[in-house]
């Protein structure tokens, strides 16, 4: 039986995109190569603005979150609260939240296959087969395989997004002990002598905290230092590392860009595959399923026509760079850039903060960069109004060492 759309993976992304084709009434099917239920490393932290896509039941997400601390070796603690219905955001475990966005796909008609790694897509004139366990036909594909298909990727000529590792564990504790340790808070940690390009997190569900570390050349020994380190180490007195499917550390990696030609006839590529993630804090789900959508509408277009040529298929390109990004990742990359390529990320840390707590505004734009109630284009602009206050904070020498990442940032 020939498909109308196949999605090869099942995650945010993959899933996402199957609900809304088949809430159109056609026929797709979503092959996933991880068994139900599989773990996901990922620190599940995600802002209110992904319930733009469809309510996330309690339970699901384990815990609401209402504020952040950021923390560097020299301030500590530099806490603030993110508290109002738009503000605030969930932590998940990544199982629940992949199964329950897969159930919402399969009740509006998706057909699920799991444990069906996809190994060939052909593109044939009138077709696409999907080759696996099974072979399957459709009329268009839609590649959502997150940083693991890129050999399927590359087999179909297109590009993979640079990418950054990095290396998780999840701590059970009593619930008790998650309010008095982290409370309904996340932790981001910024130490360069642990991660000279990266940093540290710990995200609390609801008796478990995930607790991990990435960037540029991030391994397994910068995971082991960061749990060696003062800040974190009491906190995890009460923990014990869970284990899942035999293993407690996993590694994976995140796109740091995204990718310049995300389709071709019969394809579009979604979510990590298509480097949309945000290498400010590395969050990805949100943009992965805003990808997703605007594919969502491009294939229903193109179905509508019957053109799943390569010119119908590139208006998904031009609306991803329309919604996704010229007011979002175009910022965040010249965010990334003074931030992890100037060398001055804990100054800027420090100083930001200093000028948030001065200017209502800049602590309105801070909160911002966690839960996505301004654009990232709108968070940038707020920094630059300030520019003169940040430049106090700083030090007019740490000032000038900014300037040539700043002018970079500003080329992008
Ligand atoms: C340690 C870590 C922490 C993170 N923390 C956060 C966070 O707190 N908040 C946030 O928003 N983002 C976070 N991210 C990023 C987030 O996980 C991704 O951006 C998001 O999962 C992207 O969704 P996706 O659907 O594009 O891809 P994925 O979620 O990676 O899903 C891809 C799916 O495709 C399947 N697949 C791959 N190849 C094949 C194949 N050949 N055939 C069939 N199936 C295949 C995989 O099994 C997988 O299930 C984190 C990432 C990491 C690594």
């Amino acid at each position: 039986m020939a498909y109308d759309l196949i999605i090869v993976g099942g995650g945010p992304g993959g899933a996402t995109v199957a609900k809304i084709v088949a809430e159109q009434g056609l026929n797709v099917l979503l092959l996933e190569a991880g068994e139900e239920g599989r773990y996901k490393c990922c620190a599940g932290g995600i802002p209110m603005r992904c319930e733009d896509f469809s309510p996330i039941p309690h339970g699901v997400n384990e815990r609401v979150i209402t504020g952040g601390v950021l923390v560097t070796p020299k301030k500590g603690l530099m806490e603030f609260d993110a508290t109002g219905e738009k503000n605030k955001g969930f932590c998940m475990f990544r199982t629940d939240f992949d199964k329950f966005l897969v159930n919402q796909a399969h009740d509006a008609g998706v057909e699920v296959k799991y444990k069906f790694r996809v190994k060939n897509v052909h593109i044939r004139e009138e077709k696409v087969e999907v080759k696996g366990p099974h072979d399957y036909e459709c009329k268009c594909v839609i590649i959502a395989t997150g940083i693991g298909g890129a050999i399927l990727q590359r087999s179909l000529g297109i590009e993979v997004p640079p990418m950054v590792n990095a290396v998780q564990a999840e701590f059970a504790m009593p619930e008790t002990i998650v309010d008095e340790q982290f409370g309904n808070k996340i932790w981001e940690f910024f130490d360069t002598s642990l991660i000279d390009h990266g940093i540290a997190w710990a995200f609390p569900k609801l008796n478990a905290v995930s607790i991990g570390v990435l960037g540029k050349g991030v391994k397994k020994t910068h995971f082991d230092a960061f749990l060696q380190s003062r800040k974190i180490k009491q906190k995890l007195v009460n923990g014990a590392m869970m284990t899942f499917s035999g293993r407690k550390i996993w590694a994976a990696p995140i796109p740091d860009k995204m990718i310049k030609k995300p389709y071709r006839e019969r394809i579009m590529v979604i979510g990590d595959a298509c480097g949309t993630a945000d290498p400010i804090l590395y969050e990805g789900i949100y943009q992965a399923r805003m990808s997703a959508k605007l594919a969502a509408e491009v294939f229903c277009k193109a179905f509508e026509e019957e053109d799943f040529g390569e010119k119908s298929l590139s208006r998904y390109n031009k609306l991803l760079l329309k919604e996704l990004y010229n007011e979002e990742l175009r910022y965040t990359y010249r965010f990334h850039q003074l931030l992890f390529h100037s060398n001055q990320l804990e100054n800027l840390i420090e100083a930001t903060y200093s000028l948030a707590q001065e200017d209502p505004g800049m602590m309105e734009s801070t909160i911002a960069l966690f839960s996505g109630t301004q654009t990232r284009k709108q968070i940038w602009e707020s920094l630059m109004s300030n520019k003169w206050k940040l430049i106090k904070h700083l030090g007019i020498l740490n000032s000038l060492r900014l300037i040539p990442s700043l002018l970079r940032a500003l080329r992008i």
